[in-house]
């Protein structure tokens, strides 16, 4: 079938692919990868072969020449699929300025959905999945980035933030400033790859504990709402065995 397909790829794992995204993958015209490497890997690992299609690097802010030749490929019927590096495009990830276009044209436009590293460290937090809210990566500069925690510290969701290991400390310290110590968190790393670590704890703990480490890997941090610091299984424990000290509270629970 004609028209754009944008296709997620794993995370890590690299059977974490859809069959519908090998589908694809096997069978559109013209590839498209931000990083034509990791795509052709991805293929040979899964035995897909590229047979002597071509695979095209685009990239949103450098691919405006790409783009029109994309466009014009799918005007003239054929099937076009994009993967962005890992997990799902357009997710802190190139692919919005083409699916723009496609729109705008009135092509078709299908999407195979599939891993995303937000998702996955949702899936892993202990923090509440109802309602939240995706913030990418923050701005690198301190002033800059304190400014947008403070534009949603209120908001009544969890907070799911994407960072770079070397400024992982920075964005800590700036989330216990500016959130509030006891708010909730999880920083999830290394997602579904082999040294997948997941630490929950409040924003105090978690800056503390992290100081004198070196963080390595991928990251996301994940921010339980206001005012919902939830109880774990430890702190219940904690609590039990303090309310136990006392004697009205033994007898209670003798009787
Ligand atoms: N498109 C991707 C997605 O759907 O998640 C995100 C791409 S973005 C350029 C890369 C960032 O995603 C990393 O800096 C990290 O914050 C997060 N990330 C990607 N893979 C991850 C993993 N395996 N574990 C933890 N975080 C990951």
């Amino acid at each position: 079938q004609p028209g754009l397909y944008l296709v997620a790829t794993p995370i890590g794992t690299a059977r974490d692919i859809t069959l519908r995204a090998l589908d694809i993958l096997a069978s559109a015209e013209i590839l498209v990868a931000e990083d034509t490497r990791s795509l052709k890997k991805l293929l040979a690992i899964h035995g897909v072969p590229l047979g002597d299609r071509p695979v095209w690097s685009y990239h949103d802010h450098s691919g405006a020449g790409t783009r029109a030749k994309l466009v014009e490929a799918v005007k003239q019927g054929r099937s076009v699929a994009y993967a962005s590096e890992a997990g799902t495009p357009m997710v802190s990830d190139p692919g919005f300025d083409l699916a723009r276009e496609m729109i705008a044209a009135d092509l078709p436009l299908t999407g195979a959905p599939g891993p995303s590293a937000a998702i996955a460290a949702l899936l892993l937090s202990g923090l509440p999945t109802d309602r939240f809210l995706f913030l990418g990566f923050l701005p690198p500069k301190a002033t800059a980035r304190k400014k947008a925690l403070a534009e949603v510290s209120q908001v009544p969701c969890s907070l799911v933030i994407y960072e770079s290991p070397k400024r992982v400390h920075a964005l800590l310290n700036d989330l216990r400033d500016v959130l509030g110590s006891s708010r909730p968190a999880a920083l999830c790393r290394e997602l579904t790859k082999r040294f997948e670590e997941v630490v929950r704890t409040p924003l105090d703990d978690l800056a503390a504990e992290l100081t004198d480490r070196t963080i390595k890997g991928e990251c996301v941090v994940v921010v339980g709402p206001p005012g919902a610091a939830e109880w774990t299984e430890d702190d219940m424990r904690d609590a039990l065995a303090e309310a136990l000290k006392t004697q009205s509270v033994r007898d209670a629970a003798a009787f």
